[in-house]
């Protein structure tokens, strides 16, 4: 069996630490929930809603936190412990939480931390439905926000106000790949007593682990590269223990936990998410390299490659450049339409992170809700186009972009 956690139906999942020098591989496949008395070798599925108690005593002393263990699937189960578990000793985290989805990871950092009153400084450059909860939902409650610009970090500071609670952001945005200096976010933030977070999806804990750079929390989609295969919607997010505590409160009695069966698959996923993130970036880094080169492609933005703005920063905060390609092709929004039909192996999709190599036309789907200005403001061209590089053969890839720019 591999090394064993002293999970609990409470926060302290990593209270046996794993000894310093264990690399990032090694914990994504070793850490494992307690195995059973069948001696399994891989970790079986916990599909129950409940679990039992020893005697009465038992129970009590459960219910009252003054013993560790399982009590209810809405709480804990050893899925999810062990799905959380990873993920903390990935992001180097203290604890964590999973949810039912990355939105419902949001919403329960957003609900489990801010009251009536409170405002938010976001990134403008941020995931569509997190755009949804912070400018229709959260303002039913009370909760206000204000968006800052990527582009322009030297105007983040005088948008502070003094009921400002939180600092939000995504980096690498999607879908423009814009970043936002980690280090500096994070010294801002300290200098004005706000809780950072950051929405560390695209990147995941292989290439990027924004608590080093001072973010209190991070909150992911597992949908995305941790699940890798298109297969489950789920969320995680993890932190100080000082910021999962209220939110756990939260999650616990509004219920939006994670299946055991959709935490079951993303720990199996995180086993091999350092070995699928090199691929996904060995491919992404020929796609953007071929692209930059085409004739018909206006520009091409991808983190680690050359013409990004930002590379220095990329090559600072992260270890590669993700699995995600934009770029523009030429002949805008007709450019775009004609090279998403003439695509022939490639999918037709709006998810990522998948193994299959997604295309999508932003503008006229994911960000089609947004105004044109609201688009162009967060760098969402007619032509832009988004390309979730999958673990393809890289020929075969290229093959089909070639053809569809034609
Ligand atoms: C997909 C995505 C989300 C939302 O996650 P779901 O699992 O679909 O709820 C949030 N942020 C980013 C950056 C995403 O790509």
């Amino acid at each position: 069996m591999g090394e064993q956690l002293n999970f609990t139906h409470r926060s302290n999942l990593l209270n046996s630490p794993m000894p310093d020098s264990r690399h990032f591989e090694t914990d994504a496949i070793r850490i494992q929930a307690p195995g059973s008395a069948a001696r399994e070798h891989s970790v079986p599925l916990y599909m129950t809603s409940g679990f039992t108690f020893d005697s009465a005593e038992h129970a009590r002393a459960l219910f009252a936190n003054e013993v560790d263990g399982n009590v209810y699937s809405r709480y804990s189960n050893p899925n999810t412990d062990e799905f959380v578990a990873k993920i903390c000793a990935m992001e180097g985290a203290e604890s964590g939480l999973a949810a039912a989805s990355g939105m419902a990871a949001l919403f329960g950092c957003l609900a489990g931390l801010l009251n009536q009153g409170d405002h938010v400084l976001a990134s403008r450059s941020l995931f569509g439905s997190s755009h949804q909860i912070l400018s229709q939902i959260l303002p039913r409650w009370g909760i206000s926000y204000t968006y800052a610009d990527t582009a322009r970090p030297e105007s983040w500071e005088s948008l502070i106000r003094p009921e400002t609670k939180m600092l939000f952001l995504e980096t690498p945005s999607n879908p423009g790949l814009d970043l936002v200096d980690l280090a500096w976010a994070g010294e801002l933030a300290k200098a004005h007593n706000l809780i950072f977070l950051v929405d560390n999806c695209f990147a995941t804990p292989y290439l990027q682990q924004p608590i080093a750079f001072g973010a209190d929390l991070i909150q992911h989609s597992a949908t995305k590269f941790i699940d890798g295969q298109g297969r489950a919607i789920g969320g995680v997010i993890a932190g100080s223990e000082k910021y999962i505590e209220p939110i756990r409160f939260f999650m616990r009695h509004t219920g939006p936990s994670l299946s055991p069966f959709n935490a079951w698959l993303f720990s199996k996923s995180l086993e091999t998410l350092p070995v699928r993130m090199e691929r996904h970036c060995d491919n992404a880094e020929k796609l953007a390299d071929f692209l930059g080169e085409h004739p018909k492609v206006s520009w091409v933005k991808y983190p680690f490659h050359k013409d990004h703005p930002q590379r220095e920063l990329a090559l600072k905060q992260m270890k590669r450049g993700g699995g995600v390609v934009c770029f523009e092709v030429s002949g805008g929004i007709s450019g775009a339409v004609r090279f998403m039909d003439r695509i022939t192996m490639l999918s037709r999709s709006a998810n990522l992170g998948d193994t299959r190599t997604i295309v999508t036309h932003p503008a006229t789907t994911t960000h089609s809700k947004l105004t044109e200005e609201e688009r162009l403001a967060v760098g969402i061209t007619p032509g832009l186009i988004r390309i979730a590089v999958g673990l393809e053969h890289h020929t075969d890839i290229l093959n089909d972009v070639a053809q569809a720019l034609g």
